[in-house]
C-alpha cells in the first residue's frame, strides 16, 4: 500500500484508469472521488472504484495524503483555490495534465506551506472520455513525465514516481518548459494537423465527402481517430501551451511550404529524401516499443 487515502479530482478516462490500477493492486486504503456531475459519481460507485464520492472537492481532499487532479486543465486554478484550506500537512498534490508549466502557476500559487506539488503527465491515452472509457492497462509500457520544481521534496517525487511505476509506466523527470516543448511536437502539433485535415475534408462538396469516408483506409482513417479526441481537453492544451504550439506550427508551416515547392517543381529527389528520412523515424518508434 502506497497511500492511505487518494483523492481523485476528476474521474474520466485518466482518473478512472488510475483508480482501476489502485484498486487492482491495493495501492490505497481509501479512494475518494470528486467530479462535476452526480452521474459520474454514481458510475464510480457502480464500478466499485470509489470508497466515497462528492461533488465538492473539499470533502474529497479531507485527510488525503495524495490528491490527483484529473480534470481538464482549465479547471485547475479554481479547484486548487477551493481545496487548499482542507489539505493536510505533508499531503502531495499531483496531476495528469498534458501541459505542465501551467500547473506550477495555476496550482502552485494556492498551496499552503507543507503541501508538496509534484506535477505529472502519464503520456498514455485514447480518443475516448469518461469513467467507462478507462482501463487499468492504459499506462503499461508508456512514459510518465514528472516535472517537479527544482526545490520540490524528493520524498514526494519518489512516491508519485512509484505510483506510476506500479501502473506499469517508465518514469522521466524534466523541467516543465522542456516538457511543454517536447509535447508540442510529439502530441499537440499532430492533433492540430489531424483536426485540420478532418476539418478540410468536412468542408468538401457533399459527393467528395462521401468518398472520403468510403476510402478512409487510404490514410484519412488514422487522422479521424486522433481528431475525435475531446474538444475541451484540446482547447485547453492549445491555450495553456500557446507559445510552444505556435513555435511548432511555425516550423511545420515552413516545412509544408518546402514540400509544396518540391511537389510543384516536380522535385522527386527532395520528396524521396524527405520520405526516406521520416520512414527511419517510424522504425525508431517501433524499436523503442512505443508503436
Ligand atoms: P475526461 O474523460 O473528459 O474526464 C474529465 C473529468 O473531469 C470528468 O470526470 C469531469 O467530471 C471532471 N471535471 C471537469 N471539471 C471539473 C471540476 N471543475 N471539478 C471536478 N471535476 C471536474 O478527461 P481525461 O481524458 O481523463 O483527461 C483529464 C486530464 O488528463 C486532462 O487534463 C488531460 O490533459 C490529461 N490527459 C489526458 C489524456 C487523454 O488521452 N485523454 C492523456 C494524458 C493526459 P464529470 O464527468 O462529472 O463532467
Amino acid at each position: 500500500m502506497l497511500f492511505e487515502r487518494i483523492a481523485l479530482i476528476g474521474f474520466g478516462l485518466i482518473g478512472s484508469s488510475l483508480a482501476r490500477v489502485v484498486r487492482r493492486d491495493g495501492l490505497a486504503r481509501h479512494i475518494a472521488v470528486c467530479a462535476r456531475t452526480r452521474q459520474t459519481l454514481d458510475t464510480a460507485v457502480k464500478l466499485g472504484l470509489a470508497d466515497s464520492v462528492s461533488l465538492d472537492c473539499l470533502d474529497a481532499v479531507e485527510g488525503a495524503d495524495l490528491v490527483m487532479l484529473c480534470t481538464p486543465l482549465s479547471a485547475y486554478g479554481e479547484i486548487a483555490a477551493a481545496m487548499a484550506p482542507r489539505l493536510k500537512k505533508g499531503c502531495i498534490v499531483s496531476d495528469v495534465g498534458s501541459v505542465k508549466q501551467v500547473v506550477l502557476s495555476d496550482v502552485g500559487e494556492h498551496l499552503p506551506d507543507g503541501v508538496h506539488l509534484v506535477p505529472g503527465h502519464p503520456v498514455a491515452g485514447t480518443e475516448h472520455s469518461g469513467p467507462e472509457a478507462g482501463f487499468a492497462e492504459l499506462f503499461e509500457g508508456r512514459w510518465c513525465i514528472l516535472t517537479p520544481a527544482a526545490d520540490a521534496d524528493q520524498g514526494a517525487v519518489d512516491r508519485v514516481a512509484e505510483l506510476w511505476r506500479r501502473a506499469g509506466m517508465m518514469i522521466e523527470v524534466m523541467d516543465a518548459p522542456h516538457h511543454d516543448q517536447v509535447l508540442a511536437i510529439t502530441s499537440h502539433l499532430p492533433h492540430l494537423i489531424a483536426y485540420t485535415i478532418v476539418g478540410t475534408a468536412t468542408d468538401l462538396e457533399e459527393d467528395l465527402q462521401k468518398e472520403v469516408v468510403k476510402f478512409a483506409a487510404g490514410g484519412f482513417r488514422d487522422f479521424t481517430r486522433i481528431a475525435a479526441s475531446d474538444p475541451v481537453m484540446w482547447r485547453d492544451i492549445c491555450l495553456t501551451n500557446q507559445d510552444a504550439v505556435l513555435e511548432m506550427l511555425g516550423r511545420f508551416s515552413e516545412d509544408l511550404t518546402a514540400l509544396r515547392r518540391a511537389v510543384r517543381r516536380g522535385d522527386g529527389g527532395t520528396l524521396e529524401d524527405w520520405f526516406a528520412r521520416t520512414r527511419a523515424i517510424r522504425r525508431g518508434v517501433i524499436d523503442a516499443k512505443q508503436a
